[in-house]
């Protein structure tokens, strides 16, 4: 019975291989049920029937009943068109047609009562309604019931073969109306009954044909569920299967080296949402399984701290930890103030990146084969073959979402007993994307700053204030602060750019002349160590201005810093923004981040600009960045699936996204294998969907 769904295309009457071929091309429809999941994107309410003289330029559609007289052919060749007048009680409307025009002349009837539909047009200072549909009122009744009338996404090839969105309609209609018309319910009674879900059945006959809105949103909401769910369902099985399978070192206590910084070397009070964040680390590694979590955190909530010491836990235990970051400049960082940390009580820690030298290199490798490194930071350098761990017990990745899933298996795969796993994201994501690309992940967030921290003061500026902004600057020098300005670094236009920052440090070095203010420079073009002499400059506080491209966007750590100028401000993604900000405000002093664009913004650039002003609260921006950019474009998420939804959107569903995870955490609870009778449906939904995962059908 249940076959239906899997009914090949050619099933419905009028398909035959031709047309087949092209819905499987144009929209990998391959049968009846992804027909059937073949969703309307619009629908468009039939139930009104306007006046002429209501008609407006805010109305998409207009239905209209009256009648059609006057028939006219105007123009020649090309041009040539068919005009008819279409009256009601109220007034007068042109109808035009470009093509079809015999059919037309032939088969309307002037005079006789029609209903008209479609869109109105302003040509010449009144309104027509080019290609109308008209229907004969007699079959109108049937449409007046059913009030809302899908329309389906198509594309030019199918319409050239018939297949509007009229057509597709059509052949829905003919499955739903089939005598075999069967589709499988999935959920297990109680769910439906717990959270009042219709049924699976009834949701696609509504989705395509709704009896009424009420109908249509329960209609929506259950398959946005499912959608949702079945994600969520794969991820929830993913990390409790890592956890059955993977063991992982067992630390069964805190020892020397934890007990000793934390008492004697803490150079803080760690703040409420560090230390849980530390207890979670430190009962995953109680389990003996090995630990995947994702540590988010605000930038400046201090997540190094929280890396180090979750590192002296396994270091107690005699293992080795690494940390792997994207670039030089924050390798370096990374180590700089690890290294601090890690003198304070004797280990010895290593930092490992393409530009270290040979010799270096095999000196570094010897030395961890043989135990004698305890930490090393690196870049991707860390996951190359010749580096070898003596016994490798936690990774730790920051900034993530700049390194490929494959990139990070590699690690995973140094120790026949995986390493713990420790992410950081240095920008925080919405709840709702965490729950879908790292939805296998256990998530800890650290959402408190350390006290005494001021609130960064942000403020947009334009070339017109540039005078009044240097004279602010001077201000804080003066006052003994350092100040970044940043230029943005666009890749497709990389010489522009240059040309740009250094057209900038021109003017700033006028603008601030020596002796009497010192700048730095770094950019992309630069060699490492000549990045990294700047960049020591300016810490130690020899140079009160730091002139960058966004090479400095994330982990440079200079707590002096109280002033963010950001140039080209609009040419900034949002995530950028804020991390760029997050590199002041790390003192007690007030801070400040500047945006300057200049007087042209778009619509979107003046919303991020906007939204830096209104708010420093990072997941909040990670919202707004969110739905700007629509999940399109963020990395992860086609791994996911996520980008396959069909009808669930992550920026607009969230709510219903957290009720799909907790349905399957609980039906996982309850039944890890989905082994039980009642959940049969689920687990079988779950294999399609798989098997449905287009790139499975394209190998
Ligand atoms: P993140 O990596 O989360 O952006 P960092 O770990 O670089 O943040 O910490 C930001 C700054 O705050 C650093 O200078 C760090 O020494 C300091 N810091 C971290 N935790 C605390 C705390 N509990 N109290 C005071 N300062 C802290
Ligand atoms: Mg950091």
């Amino acid at each position: 019975m249940s076959d239906f769904w899997e009914k090949p295309i050619t099933y419905i009457k009028g398909i035959g291989p031709q047309k087949a071929e092209l819905l499987q091309k144009e929209l990998e429809i391959f049968n009846a049920g992804d027909l059937l999941q073949h969703y309307p994107f619009r629908y468009i309410d039939r139930s009104k029937i306007y006046l002429c003289r209501e008609i407006s330029s805010d109305l998409a559609y207009v239905q209209l009943s009256g009648k059609i007289t006057n028939f006219r052919e105007l123009g020649e060749k090309r041009a040539k068109r068919l005009v008819a007048d279409f009256y009601d009680t109220s007034g007068k409307i042109e109808l035009v047609w470009f093509r079809g025009i015999q059919w037309v002349s032939k088969n309307i009837i002037p005079g006789k009562e029609y209903i008209v539909f479609g869109k109105p047009q302003l040509f010449n200072g009144h309104f027509n309604i080019p290609h109308p549909e008209i229907e004969d009122p007699e079959l109108f009744k049937i449409q007046l019931v059913r009030g809302v009338q899908p329309v389906y996404p198509t594309t030019e090839k199918l319409k050239a073969r018939g297949l509007e969105s009229r057509a597709i309609q059509k052949l829905i209609a003919s499955l739903i109306n089939d005598p075999q018309f069967f589709v499988k319910e999935i959920f297990p009674p109680s769910v439906l009954k717990d959270y009042a879900l219709i049924s699976r059945q009834a949701a696609i006959k509504e989705i395509h044909f709704p009896s009424n809105e009420e109908m249509l949103a329960k209609a929506q909401f259950r398959i946005k569920l499912e959608e949702f769910f079945s994600i969520q369902m794969k991820m929830i099985q993913l990390r409790g299967t890592r956890k059955q399978l993977f063991k992982g070192f067992k630390i069964e206590s805190v020892g020397e080296l934890f007990n000793e910084f934390y008492h004697k070397h803490l150079p803080f009070e760690l703040t409420n949402a560090q230390k849980r964040v530390l207890k979670e680390i430190r009962s995953d590694m109680g389990t003996g399984k090995q630990m995947n979590r994702l540590v988010q955190g605000d930038v400046g909530s201090g997540k190094t701290i929280v890396a180090f010491m979750s590192m002296l836990m396994l270091l107690d235990s005699g293992f080795q930890c690494c940390m792997m970051v994207p670039t030089e400049i924050l390798a370096q960082q990374h180590f700089n103030s690890l290294s601090k940390l890690a003198q304070s009580i004797g280990i010895k820690i290593d930092l490992l990146t393409g530009s270290v030298s040979r010799k270096e290199k095999n000196r570094i490798y010897t030395e961890l084969e043989s135990g004698e490194i305890k930490i090393l930071v690196g870049t991707h350098a860390l996951i190359e073959d010749k580096v070898n761990f003596q016994n490798l017990g936690l990774v730790v990745i920051d900034e993530q979402h700049r390194f490929g899933v494959q990139q990070r298996a590699k690690l995973w795969d140094k120790n026949i007993i995986k390493p713990h796993i420790l992410v950081m994201t240095a920008t925080p994501i919405p709840r709702t994307l965490a729950m879908t690309v790292y939805g296998d992940l256990d998530t800890s967030v650290i959402d408190e700053l350390p006290a005494g921290r001021k609130p960064i003061q942000t403020a947009h500026r334009n070339e017109a204030h540039r005078l009044r902004v240097f004279g602010f600057l001077k201000e804080q020098i003066k006052s003994g602060r350092q100040v970044y300005i940043v230029y943005p670094l666009i890749e497709e236009s990389e010489k522009l750019d240059y040309n740009n920052l250094m057209e900038g440090y021109e003017s700033i070095s006028r603008a601030f002349p020596l002796p009497e203010y010192a700048i730095s420079i770094v950019h992309g073009r630069m060699k490492p160590e000549d990045k990294d002499f700047e960049m020591q400059r300016f810490k130690r506080g020899e140079t009160q201005i730091m002139v960058a491209t966004t090479v400095i966007e994330v982990g440079v750590d200079v707590p002096n810093a109280s002033v963010m100028v950001i140039e080209n401000s609009e040419k900034f993604g949002l995530a950028q923004l804020h991390q760029l900000r997050g590199r002041v405000g790390r003192g007690a002093e007030q801070s400040y981040c500047i945006l300057i664009t200049g007087n042209k913004v778009s619509t979107e650039g003046k919303k991020r600009i906007e939204t830096m002003v209104r708010t420093n609260n990072g997941f909040e921006i990670a919202e707004v960045d969110l739905k700007l950019r629509g999940p399109g474009d963020l990395e992860g998420l086609r791994q996911s699936g996520a980008i396959n939804l069909k009808l669930a959107d992550i920026t607009k569903d969230g709510e219903i996204l957290s009720l799909a995870r907790s349905i399957a955490e609980k039906i996982f609870n309850q039944d890890p294998n989905l082994s039980s009778a009642e959940n049969q449906g689920i687990r079988e939904f779950i294999k399609r969907e798989q098997r449905n995962n287009i790139w499975s059908r394209i190998s």
